[in-house]
């Protein structure tokens, strides 16, 4: 799951980005309402969590260019106002949530939580399960349990491969052939160095499978015992 945290206070920014990727989630930070939105509408994000009062562009104005380009992100507005006017100014507007400031953190991750199951993209057939693991393929991200991590573009191409063929042994040429392509100068190394960001990532997630490696011949994703 990736957060995106839009604050310009840095002291509470660092200290929900914390708080955050504590619990699991990536999250990144913007300072300012302009920024932020140019961050949010890349679409990558699962929640948002949102300042009022923010340089630039307030967080208002961020959520209603938000909705009115089509992005249905949830939005969780974070504010140290806590005038009732501002509470329904925000829901009017799009808001999902509303928290004030000071909050207690596990308010905020229940709210978080609660915003993550609502979206519709998190039962995606689009995605690719095996052994609790799920690659999620509209967001490059791969899903255990409540956590989630990133994938760059090539570990996102080994993994797929890797799930389409569990359970079967995958020779280093046939991944050079498939990610690389034939015309490549690439070497059974940079499989290799792929091969120990999935099995990091993995550990991240504390995903019960793993990349076997099979010596002089490939490897193969299975199921822990
Ligand atoms: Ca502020």
């Amino acid at each position: 799951m990736r957060v995106l945290v839009i604050e310009d206070e840095l002291r509470l920014a660092a200290t929900l980005q914390d708080l955050l990727e504590l619990n699991g989630y990536t999250a990144d930070v913007r300072h300012d309402g302009e920024s932020g939105l140019d961050e949010a509408l890349t679409g990558i994000y699962d929640v948002i969590l949102l300042d009022v009062m923010l340089p630039k562009l307030d967080g208002f104005s961020v959520l209603r260019r938000l909705r009115d380009g089509g992005n249905a992100t949830p939005v969780l507005m974070l504010t140290a106002r806590s005038e009732v006017t501002d509470r329904v100014e925000g829901l009017d507007r799009g808001a999902d949530y509303y928290l004030t400031k000071p909050f207690d953190p596990k308010e905020l991750l229940a709210c978080v939580r609660a915003l993550t199951r609502r979206q519709p993209e998190l039962r995606n057939p689009d995605a690719l399960e095996f052994g609790g693991v799920r690659l999620d393929k509209s967001r490059f991200t791969l899903i255990c349990g409540e956590r989630s991590v990133r994938l760059s573009r090539k570990e996102f191409d080994i993994m797929e491969q890797l799930l389409l063929n569990r359970n079967l042994v995958l020779t280093k040429e046939s991944l050079l052939l498939k990610i690389w392509g034939y015309e490549s100068e690439a070497e059974d190394n940079n499989v290799e160095v792929y091969i120990s960001f999935l099995r990091k990532k993995l550990a991240h997630l504390h995903a019960k499978v793993r990349i076997r490696t099979i010596r002089m011949v490939g490897y193969c994703l299975e199921e822990e015992n």
